[in-house]
Formats: structure tokens, sequence, C-alpha cells
């Protein structure tokens, strides 16, 4: 199924996503199928959105016709061996759109030959890597791909010239060390990649109390992840560690530094969406102490494009605030009713609850509370970060 990438807006640069069917890859931590035991997906519709492109006014339809760029996928893999083959025919009708695409997989037995349909003008890859140990992988991604064969792979995508990010992702201390992520991530400089995302395993009290048995009992001590003995954030504290080496791109969801992973992966994906990094890149470089929504606003869509497009009636948004903040779209009809991406960055700008709201990045403090003359929050520099 092809639709808006909701979850990710303001943390991922592509605009749509597609899933396929729930992956067979069985990962124990997936967050898409602990919460979808079932995720269904018919070629049929995804035909008939391409068939009929140019008819109808979906806001999928709108984003793709303007070409923004298109992830592959975020809650499936698109080479599990359950989707695989819908994949192979999707890919020769992306082959002929203009529009970037952004591949997300622990590969499949098929990885080499998808490569071989691939243009790296125009696909980026993302490999994710739990733990460089191949009983590891086996025990925790019992349908996957080994860890040493995802290393290889992401090897090999860049030795072909794609954007290639390795992602620790979900990352844990019990599957992957510091040390070993440390060794894992200087053999694959070695091999030319550059790009690395790291995301801490988070599975809710709520996910937590209905993990199936098997899952269960793969799964690491969840409470000992995140802090290491002395306070500091294992995830961060490796992210952190990677970032000496200024050769190297690292992405952490809200993290307080700048990345310059998307300016790069948008020269290979073309037409994209604004991400927070955007404005966290642009504090670094230009600091003023104080932020309105205005410079918000300007940082984030810095081509007149972006920014017509981002004031255009595109058609209900609602569904982006639903996805991400239910209790802002419950409390404010306002925001059930936005119609353009404009509307929608005023309510990340304006309400913490939104994740990748910059009030959520340590860079920022909010300035008691006040606002400017539009009613929107005043940020300012936090000197402390
Ligand atoms: S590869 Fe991704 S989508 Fe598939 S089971 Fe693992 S985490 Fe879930």
């Amino acid at each position: 199924m092809i639709s808006n990438f909701a979850g990710e807006f303001l943390l991922h640069p592509c605009a749509l996503e597609y899933s396929g069917a729930t992956c067979s890859h069985r990962c124990c931590y997936c967050f898409a199928s602990i919460r979808n035991k079932n995720i269904s997906a018919k070629l049929r519709e995804t035909f008939n959105f391409f068939n009929n492109l140019n008819s109808g006014e979906s806001v999928a339809k709108r984003l793709f016709r303007a070409g923004f760029a298109f992830c592959m996928s975020n809650r499936t893999d698109p080479l599990s061996d359950n989707n695989v083959a819908d994949t192979m025919i999707l890919t020769d009708i992306l082959n002929n759109q203009p529009n970037g695409v952004w591949w997300q997989t622990k590969g499949g037995k098929r990885q080499y030959e998808l490569l071989d349909k691939l243009s790296p003008n125009k696909n980026c890859i993302y490999i994710t890597i739990t733990t460089p140990r191949d009983e590891t992988s086996k025990w925790i991604e019992p349908a996957a791909p080994v860890s040493s064969s995802r290393i290889e792979f992401a090897k090999e995508c860049s030795r072909r010239g794609f954007f290639t990010v390795v992602a620790l992702n979900p990352l844990h201390r019990d599957w992957c060390t510091a040390k070993e992520a440390e060794n894992m991530i200087a053999d694959l400089k070695a091999a030319g990649v550059h790009n690395f995302y790291f995301q801490e395993l988070h599975i809710s009290k709520t996910e937590e109390a209905v993990l199936e048995p098997w899952r269960r009992e793969r799964m690491p001590d969840l409470a000992a992840n995140r802090r290491n003995a002395d306070g500091s954030n294992y995830t961060a504290d490796i992210a952190e560690e990677v970032m000496k080496d200024r050769t190297l791109n690292v992405f952490v969801a809200n993290m307080p530094f700048g990345t310059e992973m998307f300016v790069e992966a948008r020269k290979t994906l073309g037409r994209c969406f604004p991400t927070q990094f955007d404005f966290i890149n642009y504090h670094l470089k230009n600091g003023k102490d104080t932020y309105t929504f205005e410079d918000f606003y300007n940082a984030v869509c810095c081509h007149s494009d972006l920014k017509t497009f981002c004031e255009t009636d595109i058609g209900a948004l609602g569904g982006y605030v639903f996805c991400v903040n239910r209790a802002a779209w419950r409390e404010d009809k306002s925001a059930q009713h936005i119609r353009t991406f404009r509307e929608l960055l005023q309510l990340y700008w304006n309400d913490y609850r939104f994740s990748a709201s910059p009030q959520n990045n340590p860079l920022f403090d909010d300035y008691g509370g006040e606002v400017d003359e539009n009613g929107n929050l005043i940020l300012v520099k936090n000197n402390a970060s």
C-alpha cells in the first residue's frame, strides 16, 4: 500500500512510503508487526495508484506527482521472501518515474538481483544491522539474512556507487557493544560507507505487555538498555564517538548536533520533504539567540518552490496529526482540518507533543512560553547545551 509517510514527518526526507505484507523476516522487536500482526498489501491497489496517477486528488498522488521521494519500506522489508516478488515488479514501475527512492532493508535472497535493477543516480540504500554477530542475528531476526551478509551487502552497495546508510537500529548493548560498533563502523568506512544511523531499542510498556512468547524470549533486558553506569545515554554516546570522525554523517533523532546526511541524500533523491536537521544545521551555522516560527519555516523551506508547495492547499492533512499526536488531534479541532504543510509545520513548532518538534531538541528552550505577534511560540538558544 502506498501512503503518506506521516509518522516520519520532519524526521525523514521521503514524503511517501510503500508497505508490503507483514514481513517474513520475523525480527523479535519489529515494532510494525507488534502493533499490527497482519499488514496486508494488494498489488492491484498499487497498480491502480500508478495507472491512475494523473486522475485523483489524494494527498499521496499529489505528492508523488510533485516528484517527492519515496520510501521502500518502513513497516515491511521489500526483500523479505514474502514481499520480494512484488518488489521486483514495483521496481520496474518506480524505475520509470522521476521520484527518488530510499530503500530500507535487511536484505534477502534476491538482494543483488534488485541492486542490478537500480541506478545509484536516484536510489539510496539503508541497511539495518543490529549486531555484528551472526549467531545473535539468527536468534533475534530468525528469517532475515545474517549480519555478515548485510555487512557485505552494504559494502557492495557502496562499491557500486549507491548512497548507502547503515542503521544500527535498534541498538542494544546486549546485541552490539560499543567496541563492536566501533569496529564494524571502521570496517564499513574502509569500504566507503559514510552514513550511520542510530536508534535505541524502544518497546513501550503497553507493547511489552502484549509480546508473543517467542518475541519475549528473544528480547534483551529492556530496562538495561538506555543508561550507562554514569547516567549517560548508551546510543547517544556511541553516536557522539562516531561523530568525532568528521568524514562520517551521523543521524540520531533530536540530537543536538548537525548532520549532512540528508543534505547529501537529497542529491540522489531529488525533491524531498524538510527535516528537523534543516533547522538544526541552520542554527549551528548562523546561530541566533531567539527564534520565531518564521525563522524555522524559512530554514526548513529554504527553496522557494518548497515554500510554494507547503503553502498550497494539498487536501486533508489531519491524518498527519492523528498519526503522530492523537491528543493534539482530539483537543484541537483546527488541527483536524489543516490543509497545508505550512500549517503542519506550525503545529510541530508550537506543540512539544510532536516528537520531532524543535522544542524537544536540547539546543533550544522555550522563552517561558512567550509567543510572537502571530501567537507562535518563541524559542531561545539553550546556553546549557
Ligand atoms: S525486517 Fe523490519 S519490517 Fe521486517 S520483521 Fe524485521 S523489523 Fe520488521
